[in-house]
């Protein structure tokens, strides 16, 4: 998911449909935005995207939503149903007035939580893991909403970047281990925060800082007051932002490089740890692209667009009969016959899960007349499931957790396959090594959960 929040700004609701559009690499599912206008909260969310449902068609979504101060979520599911109900920012009347969440990440102790507080009375209105935090704030014994919160916070366990509004203002935090980004900046003296810098740049904002893990801000119009309620703890942000996740355009601010820098490092690394010999570079567009660049730069193979990509075909798009869905992938990549016929080629991705994508594209390649096709993957095999807000599946559906490199290479009729190796992927941001104690959260590649596993704990022992 992607958040962003703006405050001391007349029509905040304005900048922040425009940093969500930046952000909606995040989340296609829905989006929304909720204002503060000093005396009413006014809240429009809308399943879609989010140039459908704030868009300049639709003025009047935006001026619905007065106020300077508001914040605004994009929505990729990995918890709770595709329902409106469960589309962010969530809202409740507390006993300080309105509040809202709009949250990044997943809470690993959610439905353990929720067991507890509907066995003594709450009423829960959707069923995203989210709304653990608000019925914990209502329920804090403390006297102000902010030490209520904090109370609540205390109880959560997993991933949380939030930006929230109240009554008083806007509140931004990030989980003690900053798994999930926020990033702090400035437009004018408006105080803005988002996940990615790029949704800085799009709102004409300064970028000033990341909001470090364990740091909480409470903004009162432009002014910005800091806390820190949580013990110190070593950062374990997600190193798959880097990977995947994050626009290049963005500042990998723990790299202290842009995404694009270290993803192309990514590539140059991994044509080091796997050389071939080959006549091109083609990267998976667009998740590959950089780190193909990487490779080409440094193995010195050409690098070629050999395979194409629609900009038009969206995760919604209602997919025809299951025999046309099947040769399926042509609606979002198609190979570019006349660069790929008769070459020995490298394809480079930035990761396989399921491997349904490897194993299309190569045959596509094969089909376009390659004579060698060697896949190469920009991160390490994606062995385990993420319970911190990135949707991967179960560990029986990942192919790395199931098959050896020779099993997948088969799988995929690649002449080769090969993965950066978790040590390479640390030196391109930089780093000697991987190190005892990580820098960065690695747990979908090396099994290493920097939290306890609650829910994924009962799951376990109920089986
Ligand atoms: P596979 O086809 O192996 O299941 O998935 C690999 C492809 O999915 C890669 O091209 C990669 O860019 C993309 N991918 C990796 N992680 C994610 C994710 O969390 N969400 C989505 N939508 N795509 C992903
Ligand atoms: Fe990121 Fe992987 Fe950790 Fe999830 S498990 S937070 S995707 S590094
Ligand atoms: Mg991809």
């Amino acid at each position: 998911c992607g958040i962003f929040g703006a405050s001391g700004v007349d029509g905040a609701a304005a900048l922040v449909a425009l940093g969500l559009h930046a952000l909606q690499h995040r989340g296609q599912e829905a989006a929304g935005i909720t204002s503060f206008d000093g005396d009413h909260f006014h809240t429009h969310r809308a399943m879609g995207l989010v140039g459908e449902t704030f868009s300049q068609q639709n003025e009047e979504a935006i001026r619905a939503l007065p106020g300077s101060v508001a914040c605004g979520h994009v929505r990729y599911a990995t918890t709770g149903e595709t329902a409106l109900r469960n589309v962010q920012p969530l809202f409740a009347e507390l006993s300080e007035g309105g509040f809202a969440i709009a949250h990044n990440g997943n809470i690993s102790n959610a439905l353990r939580l929720r067991q507890e507080l509907v066995r003594t009375g709450s009423i829960f209105q959707s069923t995203s893991d989210t709304e653990t935090i608000i019925h914990l704030t209502a329920r804090s014994n403390y006297d102000q909403l902010l030490y209520k919160f904090i109370d609540a916070l205390k109880r959560v366990e997993g991933a949380y970047s939030l930006v929230c509004v109240t009554r008083e203002g806007m509140i931004a935090c990030r989980d003690p281990l900053g798994i999930r980004p926020l990033v702090l900046g400035r437009r004018g003296d408006a105080v803005i925060v988002a996940s990615e810098t790029v949704a800085l740049d799009v709102a004409g904002a300064e970028f000033i800082r990341e909001i470090e893990p364990g740091e909480l801000i409470v903004v009162k119009g432009t002014e910005i007051e800091s806390h820190r309620p949580f013990p110190p703890r070593a950062p374990r942000p997600c190193i798959f932002e880097y990977v995947y996740f994050s626009r290049p355009d963005s500042r990998a601010v723990s790299a202290g490089r842009s995404v694009y820098a270290v993803r192309k490092a990514i590539g140059a690394q991994l044509a080091m740890e796997a050389p071939v010999e080959a006549d091109i570079v083609i990267p998976v567009p667009d998740s590959g692209t950089p780190a193909a660049i990487g490779y080409a730069q440094e193995s010195g193979i050409p690098f070629e667009l050999g395979i194409i990509r629609s900009h038009y075909m969206g995760r919604t798009f209602i997919q025809p009969t299951d025999e046309i869905r099947h040769e399926g992938v042509r609606l979002k990549h198609n190979a570019n016959r006349d660069i790929v016929a008769g070459k020995r080629i490298v394809l480079i991705d930035d990761s396989i899960v399921r491997g349904t994508t490897s194993h299309k594209i190569v045959q596509m390649m094969r089909d376009a007349g390659a004579t060698e096709v060697h896949m190469r993957i920009a991160s390490p095999p994606t062995k385990n499931p993420c319970f911190y807000g990135v949707d991967t599946p179960e560990k029986a559906k990942l192919l790395a957790a199931n098959k050896s490199l020779e099993q997948m290479t088969d799988h995929i009729k690649a002449d080769s396959l090969a993965f950066i190796s978790m040590d390479g992927l640390y030196k391109a941001l930089g780093e000697a090594a991987r190190g005892e104690e990580p820098s960065h959260c690695d747990a979908c590649f090396s099994g290493e959960y920097p939290t306890t596993l609650t829910d994924q704990r009962d799951r376990e022992t109920a089986d």
